[in-house]
């Protein structure tokens, strides 16, 4: 089947930089949310991107216009099922959410319509096993900022079909992404080796290592990473963290995913990051 239409359901940070890059590379995107204020919000961000990239001079003003023409908006996600060649769910990181979403999608699109998730964390087959087509179900993990981030974590539920994968594959490279081809296991391969490692920083925090700075300096300097564990964190919200780490340490059984209690001590506080001002640093003046 040809792909055309593409429906993205939600336009928080994700899914407006999903709507962005099928509407860069040629697809009529359809993107659904709850009200048209968050729908508003999704397509400014997407015009300021592209603002961004026109300065750049990486496009042209003509791409940007054409670009956002291919964009149009639904608060209906009913009414926009029957006409979608393909759907990318980026709603709320919430597995009753999501399931019902799943649900009303697989009764209203078309049989042969592939419904891909953005989801972090929540199992593929456990979605798919919601629908009447777990064979076209399928994970598209994307990063954050989407139109920059090159990698795409392709998750495969245990009853996703090779068509299916291959389909998701060859979009995901139309796109000018990278495919990883990952099975559906806890946290998959990004959060189930990024998560630990940021956990262990914050035990070094807890019992004293070394200060926040020293440890982020360590893992910048010693091991190249472009930021330290820690701001990492800030970053990704500490309350994404802990969510993600008590996914991996339900689903894996295993106490080396324990969370660390500094961290549930600072989500139960507030402090969750960048999103509230504080987290391992302070940025109510700046960080
Ligand atoms: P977000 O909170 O920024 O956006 C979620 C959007 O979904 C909101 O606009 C909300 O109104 C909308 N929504 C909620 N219920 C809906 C419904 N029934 N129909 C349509 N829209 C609905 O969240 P986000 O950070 O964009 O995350 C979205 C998904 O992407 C989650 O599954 C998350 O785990 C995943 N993800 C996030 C990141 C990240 O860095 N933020 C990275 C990879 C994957």
């Amino acid at each position: 089947m040809e792909i055309n239409n593409v429906l993205v359901i939600g336009a928080g940070t994700m899914g407006n930089g999903i709507a962005h890059i099928f509407a860069q590379s040629g697809f009529n995107v359809t993107l659904v949310d709850v009200d048209d204020s968050r729908l508003e919000a999704g397509v400014n961000t997407i015009a300021a991107n592209l603002d961004r990239q026109v300065k750049k001079e990486a496009i042209t003003a003509a791409d940007k216009d054409a670009t956002l023409a291919r964009i149009s908006r639904s608060t209906d996600l009913k009414a926009a099922l029957p006409s979608a060649d393909l759907v990318i769910e980026a709603a709320t990181e919430n597995v009753t959410l999501k399931t019902e979403i799943f649900r009303t999608m697989d009764s209203l699109a078309r049989p042969d319509v592939i419904l891909a998730t953005n989801t972090s964390s929540i199992s593929i087959t456990l979605i798919g096993g919601v629908t009447g087509r777990p064979d076209r179900v399928i994970g598209m993990h994307f990063f954050n900022p989407v139109p920059v981030m090159k990698l795409v974590e392709i998750i495969r539920g245990y009853a996703t079909s090779d068509a299916t994968y291959a389909t998701v594959r060859d979009l995901s490279e139309k796109l000018g992404k990278t495919p990883v081809e990952v099975n559906d296991y806890p946290g998959f391969v990004s959060n189930r080796v990024l998560m630990p490692m940021i956990n262990e920083a914050i035990y070094c925090v807890m019992e004293g290592v070394a200060s926040i700075a020293d440890i982020d300096t360590v893992m910048k300097l010693g091991m190249a990473h472009p930021m330290g564990p820690l701001t990492l964190a800030d970053f990704i919200g500490l309350d994404v963290c802990l969510a993600i780490m008590e996914v991996l340490h339900k689903g894996l059984g295993d106490d080396k995913y324990r969370p660390c209690p500094l961290l549930r001590n600072m989500v139960a506080a507030g402090h969750l990051g960048r999103k509230s001002g504080r987290g391992f640093y302070d940025y109510t003046q700046g960080k």
